[in-house]
């Protein structure tokens, strides 16, 4: 049994013992590995997936919920359209308990420089096909006690439930084929002069030629050891559930709703996941000095009022430098990373929920947990096979938005996997855009 925590997830029964040899590796068990692993498996591929901890046991369990395309970057709509419809497929396969619900999401305008922003953003996503408009917010938040009047609305967006969603992808990744170890670290890609030729775990070594590399925060550590740069830092981010509301109560709001500082959603057990989006902590370590040049404009904008702080991570990471075994030893050490919830994130978000909803003052919270978040200098993700190195594909950087798109990406991530053609093109993702492009970043909320 291992230790955690955070929000309980769904289990998931993997193989006991390692393959001498895959088609495909995929390393990391959250919804971007498991989705390849999905895909991958369902073409009659060989593909095993590493997984150091239990499935979905990191950002896949630990998230909001929320499967969104309303504002999200341009770059990402062609994609998120692809992850929607494998949403609709996998919901309809599996049913009710994967909690997926086209329940809306509504970001509130709270200056009218906003609202102007929600209306381009509405025509750009028009113009691609995407249901959005300008909504009412009385209409969506009857019990909201605050004077905004317009939100950025986007009907088809929904919810599902993270406790369960990876972990039931990966009981059909097992069913199609796919070989699962879950507590098996990869401590290292091995390469020779043609490209990839393994992978050393924890239980031996794998032969492989492909690896798709989706560990979330700590894909920057392994690359690092092919001696390949990924500019990635890891953002805190705290959340809490409620518990089940009153029939009353839940008419206050339906959609999921973000004011800009709280953002909230109703869970399928009846209760709210709750956070606040305005409070980001992110631990020194030698990657932030590493890349900090590359995260200066993000730091100036999108993740203005992040807060820097000295923490256990800064230790962890800086031993990561002194011995090449610390890494091997921090995988299996946190088989789930299991960060301390930011408590005076959490205050705020009970300060504000009784202060915006006042039928909701008295909610209890039953329950708190962290996650770290992974992300990159433009906020989007690498979906890429490195020309350095071939056979090496990366999934990672999803920068708080990997869950709703993820089944999108793992249809992108296989794809790249074996050579065919993607549905979506995939240019803005590439992996070498931090060295050969300027780096674009988009806020629309
Ligand atoms: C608080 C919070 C709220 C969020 N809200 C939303 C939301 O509402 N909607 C949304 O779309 N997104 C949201 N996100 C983001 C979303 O959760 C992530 O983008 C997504 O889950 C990333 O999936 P992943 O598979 O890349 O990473 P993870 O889920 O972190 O999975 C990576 C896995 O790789 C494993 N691993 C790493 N290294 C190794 C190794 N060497 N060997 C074996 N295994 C390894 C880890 O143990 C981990 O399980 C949120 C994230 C957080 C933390």
């Amino acid at each position: 049994m291992i230790p955690n925590r955070g929000p309980a997830v769904l289990g998931v029964t993997g193989a006991t013992d390692l393959p001498a040899a895959a088609d495909v590796v995929v390393i990391g068990g959250g919804v971007i590995g498991v989705t390849t692993a999905l895909e991958l498996a369902r073409a009659g591929h060989d593909v095993c997936l590493l997984e150091k901890g239990v499935i979905a046991g990191e950002q896949s369990s630990r998230n909001w919920g929320w499967v969104r395309q309303a504002g999200r970057d341009l770059r990402e709509l062609p994609l998120s359209k692809v992850a929607r419809s494998r949403w609709q497929a996998l919901a309809e396969e599996i049913g009710p308990e994967l909690g997926y619900v086209e329940c809306g999401i509504a970001y509130v305008a709270r200056s009218p420089e906003q609202a102007d922003r929600h209306r381009r953003w509405v025509a750009e996503a028009t113009r691609l096909g995407i249901r959005a408009e300008i909504a009412d917010v009385k209409t969506l938040a009857p019990g909201l006690n605050a004077d905004y009047a317009t939100a950025l609305y986007l009907p088809g967006d929904g919810r599902a439930e993270p406790q369960v969603a990876a972990p039931l992808f990966a009981r059909l990744a097992i069913a199609a084929g796919a070989t699962v170890l879950q507590g098996c670290a990869a401590y290292e890609i091995e390469r020779d002069a043609k490209g990839i030729s393994g992978v050393r775990t924890e239980r031996g070594r794998i032969a492989t030629k492909r690896v798709v590399l989706a560990g979330g925060i700590w894909t920057s550590a392994l690359l690092h050891r092919l001696g390949i740069s990924l500019p990635q830092l890891k953002v805190l981010s705290s959340v809490c559930r409620t518990e089940p509301l009153s029939p009353e109560q839940r008419r206050a709001f339906s959609s999921c709703l973000s004011l800009g500082d709280l953002a909230l959603r109703h869970r399928a057990d009846g209760g709210l996941v709750a956070a606040n989006s305005d409070t980001m902590v992110a631990e020194i370590v030698p990657d932030s000095l590493r890349y900090l040049r590359a995260f200066l404009p993000g730091l100036r904008s999108t993740f203005r009022g992040m807060k820097l702080r000295i923490g256990r991570g800064t230790l962890r990471e800086l031993g990561w430098l002194a011995s090449a075994g610390a890494l091997e030893r921090s995988l299996t050490r946190h088989r789930i990373l299991d960060p301390t919830p930011d408590a005076t994130a959490l205050a705020r978000v009970k300060d504000r929920l009784a202060d915006r909803f006042p039928a909701l003052a008295g909610l209890q919270r039953e329950q708190a947990w962290g996650g770290m978040i992974d992300v990159t200098p433009d906020a989007i993700p690498v979906i890429s096979e490195v020309p350095a190195l071939p056979g090496l594909i990366i999934g990672t950087g999803f920068s708080g938005h990997g869950f709703g798109i993820g089944p999108g990406a793992g249809v992108a991530l296989a794809a790249l996997a074996t050579g065919a053609e993607s549905e979506v093109d995939l240019a803005d993702f590439r992996f070498s855009r931090f060295k050969d492009g300027r780096l674009q970043l988009q806020s629309w909320l």
